[in-house]
């Protein structure tokens, strides 16, 4: 059942129209979902096998904290289609926005004036910002720093059909499956092959993050300049998505880069620093610490702050350190959007600046005052338009239609409206796909897609010494959930089809 492509445009359209409906035309046209039930099975048998073998893995929610029994982790049956041109958009402007999210990073005064509005009202953001300010009052004794981030975005085609990437938010903490979708390539080529579609098969690109996550790793490490120490992954009590971070972790061991497994409480228990603020956990030096965790108020208890503390008063390479994670906010990302602001943070960089601005969609302050007042009223007229966001990570936090009418009437005039920023909502085009769960029947859902690309950049002192595009990750879901990642349970992973 191939999707129906749209109708044609007019006679007599203007040019520009024609062009869009053939941009269109090329992404639903292209289903490759297979038309007979007895091979549909087949294909979805294979795809399960296929993705056990190439290590697509997860452990399970009965039991998470072992590595006994496991499953494949969700993905779609087929590769979903996305514009070759917005493709390679998304990953012109990667080094840009490594750029400006180090940029960021290192300007007290925006993040001051950014964030102090949402430091009054939001409590983890004010704790973050706590630290930020406690180190840099000691003065920082880290010199070289390494980001490792994800920007996500939907391609829209709200306006006029014409489909524009747009940035949804970009992850400068613990931005993952980075390893795992290396790996869908494979599954995905294979059973393109079951259905009978060898030559799309050969479209599908490889990708492996993993490896260029770990090159950023390894390029701080060896920067930090000690051969005896180690990098340190900072994880969650529960680890059920191990095998993504264990395959970042291979390309270390593989360079002869030893590896630890530590919580913030082994840091609280165990971590010490020396006179020159150098980082001992369990008698081992740590050169780099590697965060998969500590981006949501759950991750802390008070011991918890305070390792986070002695980490980032210490001069092993914290990636991100304190100032990168407050960088990737939804209230810093909403201030890079107004006016001149890029400019001001990427100096003699008009170039990178429009790149930037191009994926921008609109984004509004809800600061108290005229600018918010409005901007509040506005989305309460018209709930459909615009997405409602906290200083939150991790999937299923933001607010849609009548709940974000709800929610903004409910605190329209008092100050917890600052702690929300309010973003234009992407509008994809949907297309059929399978997804593919442990447990879950076989059946065909309406799907979009969000395409992220991760960016890895070091910098020593002042200088940038690595800043790069290190692959993508592609993850889709059923339209029915406004919200969600693959963790949360709601996306699956995908691999890009270029049209
Ligand atoms: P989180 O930090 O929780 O991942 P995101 O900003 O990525 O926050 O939002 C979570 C999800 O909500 C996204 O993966 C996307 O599916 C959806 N979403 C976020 N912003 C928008 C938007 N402007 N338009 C449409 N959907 C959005
Ligand atoms: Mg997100």
């Amino acid at each position: 059942m191939p999707a129906r492509a749209p109708l044609p445009a007019g006679n007599g359209r203007p040019v520009k129209a024609k062009r869009v409906s053939s941009a269109r035309e090329r992404a639903q046209t292209c289903s490759l979902l297979p038309t007979s039930a007895p091979r549909l099975r087949e294909a979805a048998l294979l795809a399960v096998d296929a993705a056990l073998l190439a290590g697509v893995l997860m452990r399970t929610q009965e039991e998470p904290d072992a590595s006994e029994m496991v499953n494949y982790a969700p993905f779609t049956l087929l590769p979903s289609a996305v514009p070759k041109a917005l493709f390679e958009q998304a990953y012109a402007v990667q080094q840009d926005f490594n750029l400006l999210v180090d940029a960021v990073s290192q300007n007290r005064e925006f993040l001051e004036r950014t964030l102090a509005s949402t430091i009054k009202v939001d409590d983890f953001t004010a704790r973050l910002f706590r630290i930020y300010t406690q180190v840099l009052e000691e003065g920082l004794a880290q010199s070289v720093f390494l980001g490792i981030n994800r920007s996500d975005y939907m391609i829209d085609c709200a306006v006029d059909g014409t489909p524009a990437l747009k940035q949804i938010e970009i992850n400068t903490i613990a931005a993952s499956f980075g390893g795992l979708t290396s790996r869908t390539p494979a599954v995905h080529r294979q059973v393109l092959k079951v259905l009978g579609k060898t030559e799309e098969a050969s479209r599908l690109v490889t990708n492996n993050p993993s490896q260029g996550l770990a090159l950023g790793i390894a390029k701080a490490w060896e920067l930090y300049g000690s051969q005896s120490a180690v990098v340190m992954f900072l994880v969650e009590r529960v680890q059920r998505n191990i095998f993504d971070q264990r395959c970042v972790e291979n390309e270390l061991w593989n360079r002869n880069i030893r590896v630890i497994r530590r919580r913030f409480r082994d840091v609280f228990e165990k971590g010490s620093l020396d006179d020159a603020r150098r980082l001992y956990i369990d008698g081992q030096e740590v050169a780099v610490v590697y965060y998969r965790e500590g981006y949501v108020p759950q991750n802390y208890d008070p011991q918890n702050w305070e390792a986070r503390l002695l980490l980032e008063r210490s001069r092993a390479v914290k990636c991100p350190d304190i100032a990168t994670q407050l960088a990737g906010t939804k209230k810093v990302q909403q201030e890079l959007t107004r006016p001149g602001m890029l400019e001001r943070l990427l100096p003699g960089r008009a170039a990178s600046v429009a790149r930037i601005r191009e994926t921008f969609t609109g984004l509004y302050s809800l600061d108290l005052g005229e600018e918010g007042d409005k901007v509040a009223a506005k989305a309460i007229a018209a709930p459909d338009h615009f997405v409602l966001k906290p200083q939150r990570e991790g999937g299923g936090n933001n607010l849609y239609g009548e709940e974000l009418r709800h929610v903004l009437e409910k605190i329209k005039d008092s100050p917890e409206r600052t702690s929300y920023i309010l973003m234009d909502k992407i509008k994809p085009q949907p297309s059929k796909n399978y997804l593919l769960r442990p447990h879950s029947p076989l059946k065909v859902s309406e799907c979009i897609s969000e395409l992220g690309i991760f960016g890895v950049y070091v910098r020593q002192g002042k200088e940038m010494v690595m800043n790069k595009a290190a692959g993508h990750l592609l993850r889709t879901k059923a339209i029915e959930h406004a919200d969600g990642g693959v963790a949360a349970g709601v996306a699956v992973l995908d691999t890009p089809y270029l049209v």
